[in-house]
């Protein structure tokens, strides 16, 4: 892929990072003020897991989008951008642009979906 190419890929997740990084913000601004009381009460209950979800103030489909654009902006510094994790091919630019952070060829993609193993 050309350098140019993955810069502008780069661009588009840096963009998506943001959107989401200001969400965050806005979120636990609004928790801070309204349900840090009743957050506590049920603190002994609640997994770790369930903590962080609150403090991030980001919906599952988030938190995983938020991931996956870090991932891909890593594979990036490292080089490792636009190739497919699993098969090693390279993936269809026309799959990056609609998906920036795709770490799968579409091929890949179609094989972990029949299998039922994908998020
Ligand atoms: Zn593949």
């Amino acid at each position: 892929m050309r350098k140019t190419q993955i810069e502008s890929f780069k661009k588009m997740l840096l963009a998506q990072k943001a959107t989401l990084l200001e969400k965050v913000k806005n979120s636990v601004d609004m928790n801070k003020e309204s349900s840090s009381d009743e957050v506590r009460d049920t603190a002994d209950f609640a997994s770790d897991y369930y903590e962080r979800e609150l403090a991030m103030g980001l919906s599952e489909t988030e938190r995983v989008r938020l991931q996956e654009v870090e991932d891909a902006l890593e594979r990036i510094d490292k080089g490792k951008y636009g190739k497919c994790e699993e098969c090693g091919s390279q993936i269809a630019p026309q799959r990056l642009e609609a998906l920036p952070f795709a770490k799968l060829c579409i091929e890949c993609k179609a094989k972990e979906e029949k299998n039922g193993t994908s998020m």
